[in-house]
């Protein structure tokens, strides 16, 4: 199987399209407006835009909106919102609730050429004729009865709602995708967009080569898992343009689902843990959206170079995240500024003899090898901070390296009863060779101007590695996946705007998520860590 060439932005598939002519390819990207977008959709939306820009054509975004039951006006703004954010280059939105006139004209030629009938055998029995094979006793109906009750279900009268549309394919099909599929059923609920207009809706898989068809889609991109329904859409398409004689030929094309271990990647199992309250919403930093991973940190050009060396493989393989985010930290790791903190939590002072007598404050580069990243103020004074974890490994008479400063020589370390460092003695040795020590620290000069600071670590939202179709997700959800660490960093991070990527010195790269405020000092600035691919 071809892979992607290289990593990159510009990553090209080796597999083509069949039968792509440039200049007139037509893809399309067809969110079900039921969720929140997540990196699957985007591995979805960013594999039609590059088709349709290898191929110089043009990439439409159709909102499948077939299922009132499911569907909402947040969703639809959120997921155009996600699009912007994935820089998608579309020529149009469309939804296929703009062509329900046609979906039910087109349903209407049908039924008089005798290809639906209306069926109100119950749901199970239908579903077990379906497995057997066996005919509905309803196959054989007339076309004045179809048509009669086609009425009775637009009407939603008491008739109406016990039938559904059949489509003919057939019923002794190896296949059972072609062993009759529904085309319209009843549903009373509020349509999003149509309101009450209609009672009765087009199944998706009727509408979808229909909308693909008129639209002028040459290829339509799909996931390999619906392998099997390949051949119902190119039926129900040859007997739509049967009726439809105008409706061009499509191309499917399939390519592999997205999935990641430890993750459910489906609108309906998200929106349990959104509805059960384990994450704060649909753009929480452990969602797999794209809201979320990009609050979380990864950028935009790393979510672009994994999708593209995905490749064009057809096999749906489990993805790790440590590949992602260790895109990402290519990406953030050369320009991310770097910072200061100290863990809150027993944090111990230390009175440091030979130092300024004052505080003083050092311009230094805020990333060594990025002059871009500018400049921040090190303060540098008697009093320091260190924190515990360090303040533990030290003995007596050591000499350590203040990263950023010189060597210092732990002259006393004060323990209390239970071993707790609760002070440190040290004396600056400036003359000190940074490569003869064994510890480098981390420290901070005290000052009311250190901010407070709130660091959130995550885990997976699941704890099993890899989900199985037989397994019910809800058995294996990660109830405690988020931890909080409050610390106080340098000064200089009072000036981070939310959406600042740093990385804090030992402890990793972070993303601001809730800057500091002048107006309410004590309320610690947020930041959210970013995985970056080395499992620990
Ligand atoms: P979900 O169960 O997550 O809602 P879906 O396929 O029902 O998935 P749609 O809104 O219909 O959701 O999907 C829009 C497009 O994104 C479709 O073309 C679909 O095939 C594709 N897609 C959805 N999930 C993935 C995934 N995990 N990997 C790749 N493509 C996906
Ligand atoms: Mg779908
Ligand atoms: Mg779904």
């Amino acid at each position: 199987l071809a892979k992607a060439k290289g990593g990159g932005d510009t990553g090209s598939f080796d597999i083509g399209l069949k039968d792509a002519e440039v200049g007139k390819v037509v893809t399309r990207f067809p969110p079900e407006p039921s969720g929140y977008l997540h990196i699957g959709h985007a591995k979805a939306a960013l594999m039609n835009q590059h088709f349709a820009d290898m191929y110089k054509g043009k990439l439409l975004v159709r909102f499948d909106d077939t299922n009132p039951s499911k569907e909402k006006d947040e969703y639809v703004e959120n997921i155009i919102a996600d699009i912007q954010r994935l820089g998608l280059r579309y020529d149009k939105i469309t939804y296929t609730s703009d062509y329900f006139p046609q979906l039910k004209e087109c349903g209407e030629r049908l039924i008089k050429a005798g290809h639906l009938y209306a069926d109100d055998t119950p749901m199970e029995q239908m579903r077990e004729e379906r497995m057997v094979g066996t005919e509905s006793r309803r196959r054989g109906r007339s076309v004045e009865e179809n048509l009669r009750l086609w009425g009775e279900m637009f009407a939603a009268s008491e008739e109406g709602l016990k039938n559904c549309m059949r489509i003919k394919l057939d019923m002794s099909a190896a296949n059972k995708a072609l062993r009759d599929p529904v085309c319209f059923r009843c549903n009373l609920t509020h349509h999003w967009r149509t309101g009450h207009e209609y009672k009765c809706y087009p199944t998706y898989d009727f509408a979808c080569p229909f909308v693909d068809a008129f639209e002028g889609v040459t290829h339509a991109l799909r996931t390999s898992e619906y392998k099997d329904r390949e051949a119902q859409f190119y039926m129900i398409l040859k007997l739509q343009q049967g009726v439809w004689p105008e409706l061009p030929n499509v191309h499917i094309w399939d390519y592999a689902r997205l999935s990641f271990v430890y993750t459910v990647l489906s609108k309906r199992k998200l929106t349990w843990f959104v509805q059960q309250g384990v994450v704060e919403g649909w753009t929480d930093p452990r969602m797999p959206t794209v809201q979320g991973m990009l609050r979380r940190g990864l950028q935009l050009e790393a979510l672009k170079e994994f999708i593209l060396s995905q490749g064009a493989s057809k096999n749906v393989t489990y993805q790790e995240w440590d590949k992602i985010w260790a895109i990402n930290k290519k990406v953030i790791d050369p320009v991310c500024p770097r910072h200061t903190a100290v863990e809150a939590a027993g944090r111990v002072p230390v009175r440091l003899s030979g130092g300024p007598a004052a505080p003083e404050f050092i311009e230094v580069p805020r990333h060594a090898k990025h002059p871009p990243a500018g400049t921040k103020q090190q303060m540098r004074s008697s009093s320091l901070w260190l924190e515990q974890a360090d303040a533990q490994a030290l003995s007596e008479g050591e000499e350590v390296t203040l990263m950023g400063w010189g060597n210092a020589v732990m002259r006393a370390v004060h323990k209390d009863a239970a071993g707790q460092v609760t002070a440190i003695d040290a004396e600056l040795n400036l003359k000190g060779d940074f490569k003869k020590t064994k510890l480098k620290l981390t420290w901070l000069a005290q000052s009311d101007d250190c901010p407070p600071l709130e660091l959130q670590h995550f885990g997976y939202l699941v704890t099993k590695r890899k989900l199985e179709e037989e397994d019910s997700f809800e058995d294996h959800v990660n109830r405690a996946s988020k931890e909080v660490v409050a610390a106080v960093g340098d000064a200089n991070m009072r000036s981070l705007q939310q959406g600042d990527v740093i990385q804090l010195e030992r402890k990793g790269y972070f993303i601001v998520d809730r800057a500091f405020s002048a107006d309410a000092p004590q309320q610690p600035i947020v930041l959210l860590n970013i995985p970056d691919g080395r499992t620990k």
